[in-house]
C-alpha cells in the first residue's frame, strides 16, 4: 500500500513521475520499481512506450486512470494509420540513450534550470532531439550535467538525497546551472511549435493544419538536407554523416535547429535564397526520401527548388555520359541529371531515349575493353 501519491503533471514525462512516486513513498526508484513491478523498469525506455501490462500494476497501486498515465508518455504515432513503419518513433527524433547496467550512458533528457527551479519535475518535450531551448525563459537547454558532463540520471538518486534535480555522479543541483541566453526569436518560435505538435498532435502553421507526425517527418528531411551540405562546408566534425542525430551534442543540434528555423520563419523565401547560395546543394535535400516528402515540403521542393526544365541536347549528354564513365560513376539518368545541373529526378528527354541507350551501351562496352586490355 502506497503512502501518497503524487499528481502527474501535464506536461512530465512518465520517467520522471516514477521517481517522484517511489521517492514520496519513502523508497529508492530502483527497489520501488523491482518490488511493484517485478523487473528492473529503468532499464527500458519507458517514456518511449510501456505495455498494458506494466501500465495496469501503475493503476492498481494509484489513484489515477490509465488514460492518464498514457499521457505521460511520447506520442505514439503508429496507431495513428498514417504510416505503418518500423521508424515511426525515429521520425519524432526522441533523443536515445544506451545503458550501461542502470545507468544511461548518453545523453536521453535535457532540462532548462529555471524550469526545474519553478517545479521540480522532467517535462515530456525535454526528451524531443528538436528541442534545444527553452521556449518559457528564452535560454539554453543542458543535456549534461554542468558540472561533470555527466548525462541524467536521477532514478539512480536513491531517497536519502534531498531532490532527484541533482545529478547522480557529482551530486550538484541542476538548478544551478549557468544561465545561457538565446535572442534567436525564429528557434523560440519554432521550438514552441515542435512543443505544441508533441502535446496537441496538430499544429497551424502558415495557412496548413499540419499533423505532427508530418511536422516531425519534415523537419527531420530538413535536418538531412541541411546536415549534407551547408555543415558538411562549415563544420569539419560533421562531414561523417553516420551518427545519428539524436546522438549529436546539444551545441550542433542547436546550430542545426536555428538554420532551420530560419528557414522556416520565412518559408519558402528563405530556402529559395539558400539554394541560390553557394552553400546549398541540391542534390543533398533529394537523396533518398525525395517520394516520402510530407506536403507541406513536396509542394515547395517541387515548385520552387526544381531547376526550370530547359532543352538538352544530344551533345550534352554524350559528353555527360563520356565524363562519368571516365570518373568511374555508372551512366545513369540520376547521375547525367546532375552532371548537368539538373536535380537527381531529371528524365532523358523521350526524342533521344533510344539514342541514350545505345550511346550507354557503346561506352560501357569501351570501357570494359579498355580495362581487359590493360
Ligand atoms: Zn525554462
Ligand atoms: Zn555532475
Amino acid at each position: 500500500m502506497l503512502l501518497s501519491w503524487p499528481k502527474p503533471y501535464g506536461d512530465e514525462c512518465l520517467s520522471s513521475w516514477l521517481s517522484r512516486l517511489a521517492r514520496e513513498n519513502l523508497c529508492d526508484p530502483y527497489l520501488f520499481v523491482k518490488h511493484h513491478f517485478q523487473t528492473n523498469l529503468w532499464a527500458k525506455d519507458i517514456d518511449k512506450y510501456l505495455d498494458d501490462k506494466h501500465l495496469s500494476v501503475i493503476c492498481s497501486i494509484t489513484p489515477y486512470p490509465q488514460s492518464q498515465i498514457t499521457k505521460l508518455l511520447m506520442p505514439q504515432y503508429k496507431f495513428y494509420g498514417i504510416e505503418r513503419t518500423p521508424n515511426n518513433n525515429s521520425e519524432i527524433t526522441l533523443l536515445n540513450t544506451t545503458l550501461v547496467g542502470f545507468r544511461k550512458t548518453k545523453p536521453w533528457l535535457q532540462y532548462c534550470p529555471l524550469c526545474l527551479k519553478e517545479s521540480p519535475y522532467y517535462r515530456r518535450h525535454w526528451r524531443l532531439a528538436h528541442v534545444t531551448v527553452c521556449p518559457k525563459h528564452n535560454i539554453k537547454l543542458y543535456d549534461r550535467c554542468f558540472r561533470c558532463a555527466e548525462p541524467i540520471n536521477f532514478h539512480r538518486l536513491d531517497v536519502r538525497h534531498d531532490s532527484m534535480l541533482r545529478c547522480d555522479k557529482c551530486l550538484v543541483l541542476l538548478t544551478k546551472a549557468p544561465i545561457i541566453k538565446v535572442n534567436d526569436t525564429a528557434l523560440i518560435s519554432l521550438t514552441k511549435q515542435i512543443i505544441t505538435a508533441n502535446e496537441q498532435h496538430w499544429i497551424k502553421w502558415q495557412s496548413l493544419d499540419i499533423h505532427s507526425f508530418l511536422l516531425f517527418k519534415g523537419l527531420a528531411f530538413l535536418v538531412k538536407g541541411i546536415r549534407r551540405s551547408i555543415f558538411c562546408l562549415l563544420c569539419d566534425q560533421l562531414k561523417d554523416q553516420r551518427p545519428d542525430y539524436t546522438t549529436l551534442s546539444l551545441s550542433i543540434r542547436f546550430e542545426i535547429m536555428s538554420i532551420i528555423a530560419r528557414l522556416l520563419s520565412q518559408w519558402p523565401e528563405n530556402l529559395v535564397a539558400l539554394h541560390k547560395s553557394q552553400y546549398f546543394c541540391q542534390s543533398a535535400f533529394y537523396q533518398e526520401t525525395r517520394h516520402k516528402w510530407p506536403y507541406w515540403l513536396h509542394q515547395v521542393m517541387r515548385t520552387k527548388l526544381s531547376k526550370e526544365y530547359c532543352h538538352v541536347s544530344e551533345d550534352e549528354i554524350t559528353q555527360a555520359i563520356k565524363l562519368l564513365i571516365k570518373m568511374g560513376y555508372a551512366p545513369s539518368q540520376p547521375n547525367i541529371g546532375e552532371i548537368l545541373g539538373k536535380d537527381r529526378s531529371f528524365k532523358i528527354p523521350k526524342r533521344l531515349k533510344s539514342k541514350f541507350a545505345s550511346q550507354v551501351k557503346q561506352e560501357t562496352h569501351l570501357m570494359r575493353v579498355f580495362s581487359w586490355k590493360n
